[in-house]
């Protein structure tokens, strides 16, 4: 069966780099709430990749384009800065050991002006890689996983489908720092819904704590059509928050985490408002700003339900 290349959905911070498919769909494809629901996972052959990497070579150095690759590796190459890669797709760790590497290695090989390499990774796909291999993914430039949390109440991780216990994510944070790898988390604001509110945001703060990643990023809860959280919805067995509930979950998230050095952003297009900062140091800045809005409670101030996006 051929590969279907996958839309690009990335981390706001990749918006910078060139997108290179290693997977499509996800393995844990079983979370209630997300666009992967129920998406068949495919393992690209590492030719393919390796077609596309001399495909990419060619283009940014004589502008050549050949008839055989797709246009979406033109249109991706020709705005990229040469510096990043992102790898799709929902959890491109999985991808086989011993061919993930070959595929670092020809990458390092043909672009070697590369700083960086970027991919989402589940906690799953983190545990189930010791630690060399960990630590030699970094020495061949990987240099950050993206993992969703989610959330920190055990209860809901169940809930949703997540398939790992919020220790498991700690201890796959672990892994990562170890191994000298930036650790980027997300958790979803909204996700508990009304009744689940309080103990999402206490418990997420916690779970938060006890990983201390490098970066967090919080994201907006939006229904997508096709999912079972979108269908909880329609049968009004889930009750989602109003944008300036959602704010005060990220206050609340804010105010009771710890961090040594953490980047904390609402930057992704899903949130009501933008909030950036780096942790401990901006958190009195950052509260200032949510306390702010909260207390106007003026929708004006907030990012239109038309321009959210996924
Ligand atoms: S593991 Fe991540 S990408 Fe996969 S279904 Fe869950 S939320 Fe979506």
């Amino acid at each position: 069966m051929s590969f279907n290349r996958p839309d690009i959905i990335r981390p706001p911070s990749e918006w910078k780099s060139y997108f290179l498919p290693l997977t499509s769909g996800c393995s844990n494809n079983t979370c209630t709430f997300c666009g992967y629901y129920g998406s068949k996972l495919q393992i690209r052959d590492v030719d393919d990749i390796k077609s596309e990497i001399d495909a990419v070579v060619l283009f940014t150095q004589s502008r050549i384009r050949l008839p055989n690759i797709s246009k979406v590796v033109y249109a991706v190459a020709q705005r990229w800065d040469g510096k990043r890669i992102f790898f799709q797709d929902g959890d491109a760790l999985v991808y086989p050991f011993p061919k993930l590497r070959e595929v670092f290695q020809y990458l390092n090989e043909k672009l070697p002006a590369v700083e960086r390499i970027g991919t989402y990774a589940t906690p799953q796909d983190i545990l189930r890689r010791n630690s060399n291999e960990l630590k030699e993914l970094r020495q061949l430039n990987l240099d950050i996983f993206y993992t969703g949390l989610e959330t920190g109440d055990a209860e809901l991780l169940q809930k949703i489908g997540k398939g790992v216990s919020s220790d498991e994510v700690v201890e796959a944070g672990k892994k990562v720092k170890e191994a000298g790898i930036s650790f980027s988390v997300t958790v979803i604001l909204g996700l508990g819904g009304i009744e689940g509110s309080k103990k999402h945001v206490f418990e997420t703060a916690k779970i938060l704590t006890a990983i201390d990643p490098d970066y967090v990023g919080a994201l907006t809860l939006t229904l997508v059509p096709g999912t079972p959280l979108y269908e909880q919805w329609e049968r009004n067995e889930f009750h989602p928050l109003s944008p300036f509930q959602s704010l005060e979950e990220l206050r609340l998230i804010i105010e009771n985490s710890t961090f040594t050095d953490c980047f904390f952003s609402s930057m992704h297009a899903s949130n009501y408002l933008s909030v950036r900062g780096k942790l401990p140091q901006d958190r009195e800045m950052m509260l200032r700003d949510l306390k702010v809005v909260l207390a106007a409670r003026d929708p004006a101030l907030l990012r239109p339900e038309f321009l959210r996006g996924l």
